[in-house]
């Protein structure tokens, strides 16, 4: 568990996707637990900090992939957190809406199942999921996935990765939107954060 910012962690044990856990007031949250395999990890990551899984009260999913929602149901099952995604993402899970029409997500759809966890809050555009904690729809990547911005920290799941020079598209053929995917990466580049943690690249600092 690596601090960043005042009320935000990083959660480096998980498997998968970078995972990430906020502080703020009477709400505790985790974004992106990561694959089922890494739960157990996690946990005991927490404990060794002297914190406890069961004190999120809120799992913020920044889109549908198994790399970043694989342990979600589960951590959903066991804390009773809210559970964040985006709407058109949920479609996707839930068989509604099939996955974009990339060969990349026709075949991982086919292979791979997420169990859409409980007390499933949907993410509609962007809003304000609590006061202070804003969702931006960044829909390049999947339709429904969200970046989100907490104070001076923005979470943007994969939208990009990050280093010292700027956030950096993700490779073309993971995205479902390519040419919204840079129109998303120059959203969140104006937002002029100073942490930028992404879901495949370390977090990074900007400014002090
Ligand atoms: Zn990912």
């Amino acid at each position: 568990m690596k601090q960043l910012a005042e009320n935000t962690y990083w959660l480096t044990d998980s498997v998968g996707a970078h995972c990430y856990w906020l502080d703020d007031g009477d709400r505790v949250a985790i974004i992106d637990p990561g694959m089922k395999g890494g739960l157990n990890k996690v946990a005991r990551e927490l404990r060794a900090a002297g914190r406890s899984p069961y004190e999120v009260t809120d799992i913020l999913l920044t889109h549908y992939d198994i790399d970043h929602t694989g342990a979600a149901a589960e951590w959903q099952r066991r804390t009773g957190a809210r559970t964040w995604l985006g709407s058109e993402d949920a479609a996707i899970l839930t068989g509604a809406v099939p996955p974009p029409s990339t060969f990349l997500r026709q075949f991982t759809g086919a292979i791979t199942h997420v169990e859409l966890p409980g007390n499933l809050q949907l993410i509609e555009g962007d809003t304000e999921l609590w006061s202070g904690l804003s969702a931006l729809h960044t829909p390049g990547h999947t339709p429904g996935h969200h970046s989100f911005r907490h104070g001076s920290v923005l979470f943007v799941g994969d939208t990009g990765t990050a280093d010292a020079t700027g956030l950096k598209p993700m490779r073309t053929f993971i995205m479902s939107d390519p040419m919204q995917g840079l129109a998303d990466l120059a959203r969140l580049g104006a937002q002029g954060a100073e942490w930028v943690c992404c879901g495949h690249s370390d977090p990074v600092r900007y400014k002090s």
